[in-house]
């Protein structure tokens, strides 16, 4: 089994003709979503199936065709990308700028796709409107459930965060077996110490 890989096969429906062609897999190392519901789950079921424009081996043209993505492999660590920037180019740069249509999404504790299990272990959140530009922390649950805020050298309690841009989950049967490598430091107080290097 792949820590990161994921692979998929796709069907192609034709909607003149209904004729059916699968292609077989393709592989990536983690899900980019487009933010197209209101938590990951249903961002990872809804993107699955869409309608594209594709060439039709029986009507020998272009047409409209239902597109079913069906997960094959899942790995050990499920790596989920929300699109929140979107590309801007001003002459030769180009940046990547967060989303008008920036939103909160429910992160799930638990996810089940093609009957595996995956347990939310940790949050990257961007702070900003440039993708390198702004702060990137991390969230992450310890071993008691409890969710932390990491953000350069402090780290500290937190809720579960809604504003996540990329997402970590591991495979549930890993969760019960594995333990933490490190305990991390946590800061209790509300006015949090900073610790040097
Ligand atoms: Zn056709």
């Amino acid at each position: 089994m792949d820590l990161f890989n994921i692979k998929s096969s796709y069907t192609y429906t034709c909607q003149v003709c209904s004729e059916v062609t699968i292609r077989n897999t393709a592989t990536c190392s983690g899900l980019q979503e487009s933010i197209n519901g209101s938590s990951i789950e249903t961002i990872i079921i809804n993107n699955r199936v869409r309608t594209i424009e594709r060439k039709c081996n029986s009507c020998q043209q272009d047409t409209n065709q239902i597109k079913r993505e069906e997960f094959s492999s899942l790995p050990d660590i499920l790596m989920v990308q929300a699109k929140r920037f979107s590309s801007y180019r001003t002459g030769t740069n180009q940046s990547f700028v967060k989303q008008k249509n920036w939103s909160e999404i429910n992160p799930n504790n638990a996810i089940i796709l093609t009957n595996i299990k995956y347990i939310l272990k940790s949050v990257i959140v961007h702070y900003g409107k440039i993708s390198n530009e702004g702060h990137y922390i991390v969230a992450f649950k310890d071993a008691n459930g409890d969710w932390l805020n990491c953000t350069n050298n402090l780290i500290r309690k937190s809720d579960i965060p809604m504003t996540g841009y990329i997402f970590l989950y591991e495979r549930a049967s890993i969760c019960a077996i594995k333990k933490p490598l490190l305990k991390p430091i946590v800061c209790e107080t509300k006015n949090p110490i900073f610790r040097n290097h």
